[in-house]
């Protein structure tokens, strides 16, 4: 077994445009599901690449690199826009593993129940590839395009996610599972708001767990415009939610999972209406 350790973003892709090697960051997703299995024989370790850990400002928004583990998110100072995704920091498996565990391999492993994912989504996150031949940016919910897929192409290194500047407003992230803690979600739910004057003037809402990649419900967002930030705990309806396509397995039947994600974005405005 080859195990590289490159320092520099340059070097690891030219190591990956020479011959394939399967990537790997915290390794919490990639080594449980290797199971009893090999391991792969050419294996490129991440964590040591210099500029892929951390999350700073960029222009009007900001760049979270893509090795920048839950427990970075959770201790980096942030505006009140990034509190949905340090609620789901901090509900991604225990401690130890959020020590490990990365941002780009939440995204990568392309789970319908990650945590991170309609958090993101909701942040409307774009996702940006490097390769020898250059880089290039596309957004998060196009970046994942089913159960365990994405676009990550031969030779790509995932090496930040950029999120527009919604410093004002306000976030939060909602998780039912059958316990509180080391736990795949039921279902989880991301709302942002951002408000003028106590009324909504934008709304990100996105469900997890819910259809094969999260997703954002665009007519609940739409329908929260224009409210009043006291009073919307009745404004999403059932019919919001047509879009999702949850499905009956060993954790819920796609019924409860409809019923709880209504639940945990009224439970997540009503949240909102009280702290804003
Ligand atoms: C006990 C346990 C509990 C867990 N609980 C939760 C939970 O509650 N919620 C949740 O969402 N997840 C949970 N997970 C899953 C996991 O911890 C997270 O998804 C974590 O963010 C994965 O990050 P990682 O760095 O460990 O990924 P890795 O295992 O290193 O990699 C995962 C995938 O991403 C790819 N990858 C990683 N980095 C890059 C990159 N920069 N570019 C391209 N590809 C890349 C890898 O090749 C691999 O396909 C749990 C895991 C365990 C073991």
């Amino acid at each position: 077994m080859t195990i590289l350790r490159p320092r520099h973003l340059d070097e690891a892709l030219a190591e990956l445009a020479a011959a394939p090697a399967a990537l790997v960051a915290g390794g919490t997703d990639v080594f449980p599901a290797l199971g009893v299995r090999q391991a792969p024989s050419r294996v490129m370790d991440l964590t040591a690449v210099e500029g892929l850990r951390g999350i700073s400002r960029n222009g009007a928004g900001w760049r979270v690199g893509a090795s920048t583990t839950w427990t970075d998110i959770v201790r980096t100072d942030l505006p009140p826009c990034f509190d949905a995704l340090k609620q789901a920091a901090r509900q991604v498996g225990s401690v130890q593993i959020q020590n490990t565990g990365t941002v780009a391999g939440n995204i990568c492993n392309a789970s319908p129940a990650a945590d991170g994912v309609p958090v993101l989504v909701a942040m409307e996150a774009e996702v940006e590839l490097a390769s020898v031949s250059g880089t290039r940016r596309l957004p998060l919910e196009r970046f994942i395009t089913g159960p365990r897929r994405t676009e990550l192409k031969p030779g790509e290194i995932v090496t930040a996610l950029y999120l527009p500047d919604r410093d004002a407003a306000v976030s939060r992230f909602e998780k039912l599972g059958s316990r509180a803690y080391l736990v795949i979600s039921i279902v989880s739910v991301a709302v942002i708001l951002w408000t003028e004057g106590r009324i909504v003037i934008g709304a990100r809402v996105a469900v997890g767990a819910a259809s094969p990649v999260p997703m954002r419900l665009t007519e609940a967002e739409a329908a929260l415009k224009g409210r009043a930030l006291s009073d919307l705990s009745g404004v999403v309806l059932p019919h919001h939610l047509a879009a999702l396509t949850p499905i009956d397995d060993v954790r819920a039947t796609g019924d409860y999972r409809r019923e709880a994600a209504l639940v945990l974005i009224r439970r997540a405005l009503t949240g909102l209406g009280g702290t804003a």
